[in-house]
């Protein structure tokens, strides 16, 4: 079947992945797999505007590029790369930083945000930050741009940019990519309060042992209303049952949506069940990263091959580019 054409995401070396990662991002990568040309790259550039030491960076990327393998990324017909081993972003990066007006950049909540959160580090990268990030989307010729609904101004930042490169250089060289607005299933971390994430320690990685699942799911917080297991609780506003909405089979689903609210179950169990259905869902893909962890080299094969045929693309739209700019 021909592919309705390329995709591209990325997404920065954080490690070993976990479930909000998985339902976020890896599960909807997999799945376009089907239909598109799919680039997923590990932004690992991206990352050095948040981390001051790299240290953790390679062992995190690999960690990352065996969780997606595992998770189903499929490296002979998708490429999978890291973003530093394609020097053309950089170049490409500084030619579309001349076609971005200071003003905007500044303007942008995300840097705003990021000045909040790290004043003592404010650096360039962060506010050339939608710059690369564009850089990394068109260099690959991409068509379709993944994006939940919150992300959607990012990609339209993205856009303005190209009009405003295409326009200054009268040139069709780079392609406004268009959103795919995917739905995201959002669970929150066990402290049934953010959104799961490892800096607040309140996930659940992907790659943990079933005996480890069940402890960190033994952590979840419930309907603080039941207190007493006798208390009659309510599953609409209990994150454990909007796992089991995603995880359990539709009987379990069911059985803890009257249970619950009648205390015909106790909160002890329903986290046994959650864990056991987890643990079953998440099989296949520990046996596999199993498999590929014995198998370190084979995976750095698959980055190193990622990243040369990323390289025949970025380096194609890098000619186009400088003809375009009639660079001496
Ligand atoms: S029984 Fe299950 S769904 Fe109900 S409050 Fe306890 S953990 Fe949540």
């Amino acid at each position: 079947m021909p592919k309705k054409g390329r995709v591209f995401s990325g997404a920065r070396p954080t490690g070993r992945q976990h479930l909000g990662n998985y339902l976020g991002a890896i599960q909807n990568y997999v799945a376009l797999q089907d239909d598109y040309d799919c680039v997923y790259c590990i932004v690992d550039v991206h990352a050095l505007t948040t981390v001051e030491t790299t240290q953790e960076l390679r062992q995190n990327t690999f960690e990352m590029a065996i969780d997606w393998l595992a998770a189903g990324i499929r490296p002979e017909e998708s490429i999978l790369f890291v973003q530093s081993n394609v020097p053309e972003v950089m170049e490409l990066h500084t030619y579309l930083s001349m076609v971005t007006q200071l003003g905007k950049l500044t303007d942008l909540p995300t840097f705003k945000e990021k000045v909040a959160q790290q004043p003592e580090n404010v650096n360039y990268g962060l506010l050339g930050y939608p710059i690369l990030m564009t850089a990394d989307i068109v260099l690959y010729k991409t068509d379709v741009v993944p994006v939940g609904i919150d992300q959607a101004p990012h990609l339209e930042f993205a856009r303005e940019i190209v009009r405003s490169f295409n326009y200054r250089y009268k040139t069709k060289a780079l392609i406004e990519p268009q959103v795919k607005h995917t739905e995201v299933l959002k669970v929150l971390g066990i402290d049934g309060k953010a959104k799961m994430s490892k800096s607040l320690n309140n996930h659940i990685e992907l790659a943990l042992t079933p005996e480890e699942t069940v402890a960190r799911v033994k952590e979840m917080v419930t309907d603080p209303a039941r207190i007493k297991r006798t208390d009659p609780g309510n599953p609409d506003i209990c994150n454990v049952f909007t796992m089991h909405k995603i995880f359990s089979p539709q009987a379990d689903i069911e059985m803890v949506n009257v249970e619950c609210r009648t205390a015909g179950i106790g909160c002890v169990d329903c986290k046994k069940l959650l864990a056991k259905n987890l643990n079953a869902h998440l099989e296949p893909f520990r046996s596999k990263r199993a498999e590929l962890e014995s198998q370190p080299g084979y995976v750095q094969d698959v980055l190193d091959d990622g990243g040369k045929r990323a390289r025949v693309i970025a380096q194609k739209t890098m000619t186009e580019v400088r003809e375009a700019m009639a660079l001496p």
